[in-house]
This record gives structure tokens, C-alpha cells and sequence, in this order.
């Protein structure tokens, strides 16, 4: 399978203008390859389970009105210059959770003290809205999220961000906030929003959002309502509706990201990736940064990394339905900066062999590709900034004979 991306897309998309243009051309490039050095993680599998856990009592006090430091706008004057920001993904902080989707507090305390004494924490709206209207972010951009609404978050990451001012934001499922027994009450998440913290829609109940896609002829109605009513449950019981869906899993297909276009949404997945100007807004990418992926040494890589400025591929939708891709895959990157003759891709932790002609980036997946996730990650170095590396992610998602996705 080929992905190919062009330097046309201001030509194709000229009807739309400006902003929907740009978002339109996200939706329908959907691309996701990450460039990954030699030295660096593959970062080719990012899992995502519900788990149970016993919540302790959370003590902490509150105090009213928000711990977020405000950024002084000498220090963003001083540091902004392009529009690139890394999003870090979390689920469990604790010592009591699977390990492949939690950080100890002390993990996660020395991330945080990494990146208090090294990056900008910005809001993820902040982020958002730089790359919707164009605008610059300070160069060491980052922002935290968490998805499920884990009571733990509250208990054993809440106090450190607190302490630092950092600015974060939880994707909940409102029909299990106060309901499953590791998870935030409502209560608490009124009394997080006092303070500062951002909550936004994860779904009601954490669906697959791609399962009986094809056998189910109202499945598109189906899993829209279930986004809607999400949002309009955080918004009865928050007074806000930011429509940023992070999508279960990280699963999405083009015609639930261009109905989500279509009705003001943004979407988050869990494929690896800096934000930036080309990024797809119907699929921001976020770096998983628990589980195998906590380690400090590669988390530092991440979170100094580049939205590679791909702006077009062949492979633009996300689910695919064989477990073979025959044809190349190609990639038209739009950046000077991006040594792409350094290219490096991978595809399930093993190194992929790439083709470099001009701007364009092909490779091809001789691998089977299994039932649920996987995905391509391809990074190459910048040629101005030493050190730091533009990283792209490519997900896909195949289902099971039954139409399903796994765990
Ligand atoms: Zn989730």
C-alpha cells in the first residue's frame, strides 16, 4: 500500500478556505508516520485497557479558583517562532494498576520535574487553538492529558501538577464518572474544574467506536449519538463543551473523523507524533508516555520532537480491511528543515526500508498486520535545531472476523 503526499492541497481544497480547508485536508489526509531515528523507541504499539482498581479515599483539599501558572508573554515572546507542540498521554498514576498503561507517582513526578525545568506547559486549548488559527507556541511546547478519568489521577498526579502550576486536561466517560469504582465522582471533577483542570469527552462508555462498522447500517448515527450525549453530559454537569473527543483506543476511520468535522469536533488519537500547522485536527497524535514508554531518556526525545510537515498521503484512512497491504505507501513532506534523507520508519518495532525521491517518503509493509493496532512511526532529524527529530505516526486498524476490536 502506497501513501503518497503532494504538494497540491492548497489547489484542493480551495472551496473550503482557510480554516475548514486546512481541517478538511486533515480529515482526508489522516496520515500517521513517525520518523523514528535509529536510536529511538519504535513506539509501535500503544495499548489501551479499562481495569479495575480500588480507589482510596482522596483527601486532598481544594482550593478555589486555578493553581495554572499563567505564561508571562515575555516568555512567549522570547521563544516563538513555529507552531509544534508534543501532547503527553496518560491513564493510571499508581502503583496498583497494569503496568502497560500506568506510571508510578514517582515516575510521574520526575516527568514533571523534567519538564517543569525544560518545556512550557501550555493548556491543551492553548494548543488547539495556535494550530487552528495559524499562530506561534513557544518552541518547548507541551501538554498533559489523561484519559478515563482514574480516581488516581486525582489522588497521585493532581497534588504535583498542582504544585508545579501545570495546566492539564482528563478525557472522561461520563456514563462511568461516580459509577465504576476507580473513577472520579462527579464531585470530584467539579472540585478538579475549580481549580483549573480541563475535562473533556472520551465517550460515554468507552466504546470501540469501530466495532459492526459494516454490519451495523446505522453504525455512524450510532456512534455520533453516543459522542453527542458524552459531550452534553459534560456539559450539563461541567457548564462547558470544548467537542474534543479523544477517540477509545485511539480508533478512528475517515467517515467518523469527517462527521466529527462536521459538527465543530477535534480529535485526539494515541499514535505518537508533535503537533503542528499540518497536523490533522480530526487525529492529533499524543505520545503514550506510560508503561513501556515511561522512560525518561526516550520521553526527553518526544517531547523535543517536530509535527513532520507531511502534507499528503496515499494511505489516508486508518482501518484497513485485510490484513496485507499491497501497495506502497508514500508520504510528500513540505519542509526544508526535515533531512529527509535520513529517514528512518518502523513498522512493529522492526525497521522498515524507506524510499527517498524529493519530498516524497515511500515504504511498504510486507508484514501481516494483526487484529486491533498497530502502526508505522518514521522520524528524521531537523537540519536547523541539533538534537531534535520531526516524528509522524501512521495508525491502523484492523478488525476481527466479527467485526470487533480488541482490548
Ligand atoms: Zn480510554
Amino acid at each position: 500500500m502506497l501513501i503518497t503526499l503532494n504538494r497540491e492541497r492548497k489547489s484542493s481544497f480551495t472551496a473550503l478556505g482557510g480554516l475548514r480547508a486546512c481541517i478538511a485536508l486533515f480529515t482526508l489526509l489522516s496520515f500517521h508516520c513517525v520518523f523514528a531515528s535509529a536510536h529511538l523507541p519504535t513506539d509501535s504499539t500503544a495499548s489501551e485497557t479499562k481495569t479495575e482498581q480500588s480507589t482510596s479515599a482522596i483527601k486532598d483539599s481544594f482550593s478555589k479558583g486555578s493553581f495554572i501558572k499563567d505564561k508571562t508573554p515575555e516568555k512567549a515572546a522570547s521563544s516563538t517562532q513555529m507552531t509544534n507542540a508534543a501532547i503527553l498521554l496518560y491513564h493510571h498514576v499508581s502503583t496498583q494498576t497494569p503496568s502497560s498503561t500506568s506510571v508510578t507517582p514517582d515516575t510521574f513526578t520526575s516527568h514533571m520535574e523534567y519538564i517543569a525545568n525544560n518545556h512550557t506547559v501550555l493548556p491543551l486549548t492553548d494548543i488547539v487553538n495556535a494550530i487552528v488559527e495559524g499562530k506561534p507556541l513557544p518552541k518547548d511546547a507541551v501538554a498533559i492529558t489523561f484519559d478515563d478519568g482514574y480516581a488516581n489521577i486525582l489522588e497521585n498526579a493532581h497534588p504535583i501538577l498542582k504544585k508545579l502550576g501545570f495546566s492539564y486536561t482528563v478525557f472522561i466517560n461520563p456514563n462511568e464518572i461516580g459509577v465504576a469504582p476507580q473513577q472520579l465522582t462527579w464531585e470530584e471533577v467539579k472540585r478538579m474544574q475549580d481549580e483549573g483542570v480541563i475535562f473533556a469527552n472520551h465517550t460515554l462508555d468507552h466504546l470501540h467506536m469501530l466495532n459492526y462498522e459494516f454490519t451495523d447500517e446505522n453504525w455512524l448515527e450510532r456512534v455520533f449519538e453516543n459522542v453527542e450525549a458524552a459531550e452534553k453530559k459534560i456539559d450539563s454537569e461541567l457548564g462547558v463543551s470544548l467537542k474534543y473527543l479523544a477517540y477509545p483506543f485511539g480508533e478512528y476511520n475517515l467517515a467518523l473523523a469527517a462527521k466529527l468535522e462536521e459538527n465543530g469536533y477535534v480529535g485526539f488519537g494515541q499514535h505518537s507524533g508533535a503537533v503542528g500547522e499540518t497536523s490533522n485536527l480530526l487525529a492529533l497524535p499524543r505520545f503514550p508516555a506510560a508503561g513501556p514508554y515511561a522512560n525518561l531518556k526516550t520521553l526527553k526525545t518526544k517531547l523535543n520532537s517536530l509535527a513532520m510537515p507531511v502534507v499528503h498521503t496515499t494511505h489516508a484512512e486508518p482501518r484497513v480491511r485485510s490484513n496485507t497491504l499491497s501497495d506502497t505507501i508514500t508520504l510528500t513532506v513540505d519542509e526544508e528543515d526535515v533531512s529527509l534523507n535520513q529517514v528512518n520508519c518502523f513498522y512493529s518495532g522492526k525497521n522498515i526500508k524507506t524510499h527517498v525521491d524529493g519530498e516524497k517518503v515511500s515504504f511498504a509493509i510486507e508484514s501481516t498486520l494483526p487484529v486491533g493496532r498497530s502502526r508505522v512511526n518514521c522520524t528524521a532529524p531537523s537540519k536547523s535545531m541539533a538534537g531534535r527529530f520531526y516524528w509522524y505516526s501512521m495508525p491502523f486498524f484492523l478488525a476481527d472476523d466479527n467485526g470487533r476490536y480488541p482490548d
